[in-house]
């Protein structure tokens, strides 16, 4: 029999939910992850979260980096230092590092190479590692794809 609004009322049933927190996370050692990725009409906006003590790159990370993504240091990239990535590679923050892989994967995924991606990285609260990645597109699921994949790669090879 369904229970109907003819059923004895019950003292406040119990929350679903247990009200007392269960044993804290464990918290998955990465050197970065994704916290929030958001699809805007021209551009994905992604929160990441980075180990403080992995947060900038190193010449020795830089050169692991090109050798398997070799167009990496010949991205544009204007700073006081130069107009190419390969200015700052070795010494940039690692948000900076991942904004250029999830370009360069774009490109390979998409048919047509001359495309350009506009990004920008930047801290949120360096101290904790918290940054903001924004990353222009095409096909956004190509995209999500070059989001996830650039941090497994950095994973990978930081850890
Ligand atoms: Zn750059």
């Amino acid at each position: 029999m369904e229970p109907s609004s003819d059923t004895p009322r019950q003292a406040p049933a119990s929350p679903a939910v247990p009200a007392t927190p269960g044993p804290p996370r464990a918290v998955a050692p990465a050197a970065i992850s994704i916290e929030c990725i958001v699809v805007k009409a021209d551009r994905i906006v992604c929160t990441l979260a980075c180990n403080p003590r992995l947060s900038h790159t190193t010449p020795a990370l830089a050169a692991r980096l090109t050798a398997q993504f070799p167009d990496l240091p010949r991205h544009t990239c204007k700073s006081a230092e130069g107009t190419t990535f390969a200015a700052v590679m070795g010494h940039t923050s690692l948000p900076h590092l991942f904004e250029h892989l999830v370009i360069d994967l774009q490109v390979q995924a998409g048919s047509d190479e001359a495309r350009t991606f506009i990004g920008t990285s930047e801290w949120i609260d360096a101290a904790i590692g918290k940054a903001r990645v924004e990353v222009s597109f095409t096909d956004d699921l190509s995209a999500l794809r070059a989001f996830r994949d650039a941090t497994q790669i950095l994973n990978d090879i930081l850890l």
